[in-house]
Parts: structure tokens; C-alpha cells; sequence
């Protein structure tokens, strides 16, 4: 069975990137891990501090480590956005794959400090967990946006610095790096978000020489992922355009039947919307 670093280094090599889906229930895990198994490709579950909170710290791995097993089939889990040690020694503690210290929204200095105190932690815990660091500040919630979130900006003072970028790698021995380059969380109501900076990914990625990771990729263009993957981004990161299917799986089912008390029946089209969209997000990304 292939590693999550193995994994990872041949999307690089492949130029292509491993899709990465949040997921808040049982139903959300099956709709991804669908759509990957039909395709073939290998897939990270993420679960955020909220949404480890509500599914369960050890259930998310228990969960994920199920369908490894069983399949025989690579799925990682990662925790996702983890803005503590503390937070970040539990998921390491408990066998995740990979964690992502995000200290974006603090200064570089404790950025450095904190990412630098998690990737210790992970190399001194007897497995291979990778540590993903950020930089840049992209918003923090994975949600239909009326406006662009408050502190977020795409001028070039705002975003990450190739130079930076490069400090920051060199400093705390991260894995990969979750740039601002003009990506946000969340999605703008239409469901079209800005464009990415393609230049910036190409001279961060070269600067630093690490894998990329893409954050709030709920919104972009297919031409912009495209590019973003063929200069350095290695993982997208899909939230919003998940929780939007499942919503609209779960609607559509209750309203067709209404009289319906089953949950494993009504629930069905909120799996089927998930897998609908992540299925599309993996084609693009593996270039299927
Ligand atoms: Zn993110």
C-alpha cells in the first residue's frame, strides 16, 4: 500500500494533484471515496476542527482506515486547518496522515515558531506524517460568500511572497505549503470566484521546491486548475462545492418524499450529489 508521501510525490511527477474533499458525516466519506474507487485515483479526506469535533477525532480515522483496509485502496486522512499544537499532537496522536498547521492569520514570526514545533512532533512520532504549513490569508470558512471575506486581499502585499514562502519552508521544515495566490475559502454566490495567479504558484513552487497545496478551490475555473497543477500545485482542496451537493442531495430527497423517515433512503441522493461533484473535480485534476 502505497504512502500519502508516495502518493504525492508521484502526482508531482505526473503533474497531476490528488483531490482533497472535507467531509462532516458517514454519507459525505462514502460519496468521495465513490467517486475515487471508479476512477482509480488515490484521495485525502480532510476533516476540520469543527468538523472532527462533530464526527469524532479517532471515528474520522477509524472511518477512513475501514475503507483503506477493506479496498485495499489509497485514501489518507488529513486534518485539516489546525490552528493549535495542542490540536495538532491529538490528530497525530490518533494516526492521521498529514495535519496542517495554519497560522496564517498570526504573525510570521509565531507562524514559523508553531509550524516548526508540529513538524518536530511529527518526525519524532515513530510514523511518517506530513505537515503542511500556510502563508498567506485566504478567509476561513467554507461557505457561500456574498463578498470577498474581510482581510482577504489579492494586491500583491497580501499575497504570498515567493521570498517569504521561502523563509518560512526553510525555517520550519514543512512538507508542502498552502500559498495565497489569489485562491479564497468559500465560494462567491454564482459559484465563480476570481482568478488565480498561475505566476505566482510557478515562482513560489520554484523558490521553494516543495509540493503546493491549493486551499478554497470551491469556485475556481477548470483553466485555472489546470495550470495551477501543471506549475506546482500537487493537492486541491474541494469544501464548499461538497457541502452545496450534499445539501441540495438531502433537499431534492426530502421534498420528492416527503413522507420518507428512513434516513439510509433519503440520504441516498446527498451521496449521490457528493460523488457527482467530486467525481468531476478528480477528472480535472487527474487530467481523466
Ligand atoms: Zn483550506
Amino acid at each position: 500500500m502505497k504512502t500519502l508521501r508516495e502518493c504525492v510525490a508521484e502526482a508531482q511527477q505526473k503533474k497531476v494533484a490528488i483531490g482533497h474533499f472535507n467531509i462532516s458525516n458517514l454519507e459525505g466519506l462514502w460519496g468521495v471515496f465513490k467517486a475515487a474507487y471508479s476512477l482509480g485515483v488515490p484521495v485525502i479526506i480532510g476533516v476540520s476542527e469543527g468538523e472532527r469535533d462533530f464526527v469524532g477525532v479517532h471515528q474520522a480515522k477509524a472511518l477512513v482506515d475501514s475503507l483503506r483496509k477493506e479496498y485495499n485502496y489509497p485514501i489518507f486522512l488529513n486534518a485539516d486547518h489546525t490552528y493549535s499544537f495542542d490540536r495538532v499532537k491529538e490528530v497525530i496522536d490518533a494516526g492521521y496522515d498529514s495535519v496542517i498547521f495554519d497560522g496564517a492569520n498570526i504573525s510570521f514570526e509565531e507562524n514559523v515558531k508553531l509550524a516548526k514545533q508540529c513538524v518536530d512532533y511529527a518526525r519524532a512520532c515513530g510514523r511518517d506524517v506530513l505537515v503542511e504549513g500556510e502563508l498567506g490569508y485566504i478567509g476561513q470558512s467554507s461557505k457561500i460568500l456574498d463578498e470577498i471575506p474581510e482581510g482577504v486581499s489579492f494586491d500583491d502585499a497580501s499575497l504570498t511572497s515567493p521570498e517569504k514562502a521561502k523563509e518560512f519552508v526553510d525555517a520550519t521544515g514543512v512538507d508542502m505549503l498552502a500559498p495565497a495566490v489569489g485562491n479564497v475559502h468559500g465560494m462567491l454566490r454564482g459559484g465563480v470566484d476570481p482568478k488565480l495567479r498561475i505566476d505566482l504558484v510557478k515562482s513560489i513552487s520554484e523558490t521553494v521546491g516543495i509540493p503546493l497545496v491549493l486551499h478554497g478551490g470551491s469556485g475556481n475555473s477548470g483553466e485555472d486548475f489546470k495550470a495551477a497543477i501543471a506549475h506546482g500545485v500537487v493537492i486541491v482542496h474541494i469544501n464548499t462545492e461538497i457541502r452545496v451537493a450534499y445539501k441540495k442531495g438531502l433537499q431534492l430527497a426530502l421534498q420528492e418524499n416527503p413522507d420518507e423517515v428512513a434516513p439510509y433512503k433519503f440520504l441516498r441522493e446527498a451521496v449521490k450529489e457528493v460523488q457527482a461533484v467530486a467525481e468531476a473535480k478528480l477528472r480535472l485534476f487527474n487530467n481523466l
